[in-house]
């Protein structure tokens, strides 16, 4: 037998670098963060929307830009075998969502304010807040061009934050202003580039004349000092654009909430415009950026559609998740209500049926499961559900069944006091198994 097995013996699989299963207890943490942004995006009137996951490359590399990190070098791009087309894992959402938007013609009697959550793709090395596989929470504006919408949105994900109880978590805020303004700054910008070139890697250079808004954004400490001085975009901005960076702000204020200016937080793609922003923690080391957005006015129409101003922000939910963790801040626990001992194979029917009953009252309850031989003995299952956590035990023992009752016992409180309920009342009584809420 021994020599047999270890021949025939199958190798193991294991997930995919970088992509991670998502187990109990901690799936709980994530569904519960799920409930709370689905009550948040109801109370400020945001609707669910759905895309596919696979979408045209091309959808990618015009509404995410050839220029960027993601397309550059992080995409798991693939031909479809059967006709030969071009199709990537989505990376991010904005430019499915405003596909879908285009397709559909989801304006076209006026704004719409739409949310998704859901698994993005990118070909990063993995770390800590860092994936392959993760999960971005986004909400998009689209068809508003008043800055009243990208306080809205801001003030959406602050209070979706707050509500989660996180703390410390800082605001940071720019404006990118139009493109005529950008196109100013990137004269003086490329100017100033060229006569520091001694000081730029090679990650610079290339961005160079192709996108130097982007290497503001260098992480290189080297560079740091040298960007320091590059001139503003700011400084550049007309009194259109001061002054819808203004009203953001005012509105920020105005509802609480503090920010910082941060010249050189860019999103170096033309058809973002205006309010540009992140949500940032100095808990999570380098991966501190919780939530980052801004106004993208110019991707409609870069995707074929008709103008139209939009804004919205993108949160990575495993960074958000670490976050809580880290704070301390987890969701109640997992633990049954009532964990049900049948004593014998003969009593699982009324013992299932009884579950069933408290079940559709609101009790959550775990029954034991047995082996091939039968329940096993009371003892062990008495052991189980103290395992489980659970803080009743409902005992359908021979004697019980033949009553038409169940023994609970309080498993939690020390107190091991013990009732015993009417099976055929089991709705009246239901209720007295559950936690207070
Ligand atoms: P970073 O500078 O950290 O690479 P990014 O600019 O690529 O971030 P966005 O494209 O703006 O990030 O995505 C929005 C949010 O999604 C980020 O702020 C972050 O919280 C999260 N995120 C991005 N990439 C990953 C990843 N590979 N793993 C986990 N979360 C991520
Ligand atoms: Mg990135």
């Amino acid at each position: 037998m021994a020599e047999k097995s270890a021949v025939s013996r199958v190798e193991k699989l294991f997930a995919v670098k970088g992509m991670n299963d998502i187990l109990p207890p901690d799936s709980a943490q994530w569904e519960w963060f799920e409930e709370q942004v689905r009550a948040q995006m109801l109370r400020h009137a945001y609707r669910n929307i759905r895309t596919p996951i696979v979408e045209p490359t091309a959808l990618f590399v015009r509404g995410t830009g050839e220029t960027t990190d993601i397309v550059e070098k992080e995409m798991y791009s693939f031909e479809d075998k059967l006709n030969g087309e071009a199709l990537t894992l989505r990376p991010e959402n904005t430019p499915g969502v405003v596909r879908a938007a285009i397709e559909h013609n989801l304006t076209y009697d006026g704004g719409k304010r739409l949310y998704y959550m859901g698994p993005m793709f990118r070909h990063e090395r993995p770390q800590r807040g860092r994936y392959r596989q993760f999960y971005q929470l986004g909400a998009e504006a689209l068809g508003f061009a008043g800055p009243e919408v990208d306080a809205e949105l801001m003030l959406l994900a602050n209070q979706l934050l707050n509500d989660l109880g996180l703390r410390g978590v800082r605001v940071e805020l720019n404006s990118l202003g139009v493109a005529s303004e950008r196109h100013a700054h990137r004269g003086a910008l490329i100017a100033y580039f060229e006569q520091h070139s001694e000081l730029l890697d090679a990650d610079a250079k290339r961005r160079l004349h192709a996108n130097p808004l982007r290497i503001l954004d260098t992480k290189n400490p080297a560079m740091q000092a040298m960007v320091q001085g590059a001139p503003q975009l700011l400084d550049f901005l007309g009194e259109a654009s001061l002054k819808h960076f203004d009203t953001v702000k005012t509105l920020l204020n105005a509802c609480g909430v503090q920010w910082n200016v941060n010249p050189r937080l860019v999103r170096g793609l033309d058809y973002y415009s205006h309010t540009v922003f992140e949500f940032v923690t100095n808990e999570l080391g380098a991966q501190g950026t919780l939530c980052g957005g801004g106004r993208y006015d110019g991707l409609f129409e870069l995707l074929g559609g008709k103008p139209t101003p939009a804004v919205g922000w993108g949160m990575g939910i495993e960074r958000v998740l670490e976050l809580l963790k880290v704070q301390g801040l987890t969701a109640g626990s997992l633990a049954p209500d009532a964990y049900a001992i049948v004593a014998e194979v003969s009593g699982l029917a009324v013992a299932m049926q009884t579950l069933q009953v408290l079940r559709s009252q609101g009790v959550s309850v775990q029954m034991h499961a047995g082996s091939s031989d039968g329940m096993g003995s009371i003892k062990s299952q008495f052991k189980r559900a103290d395992a489980s956590g659970a803080r009743f035990a409902l005992v359908f023992g021979p004697d019980e069944i033949a009553q038409g009752v169940v023994t609970v016992k309080s498993l939690r409180d020390g107190s091991g006091a013990q009732s015993t309920q009417i099976l055929s009342q089991s709705e009246q009584w239901a209720k007295s198994l559950q936690s207070p809420a």
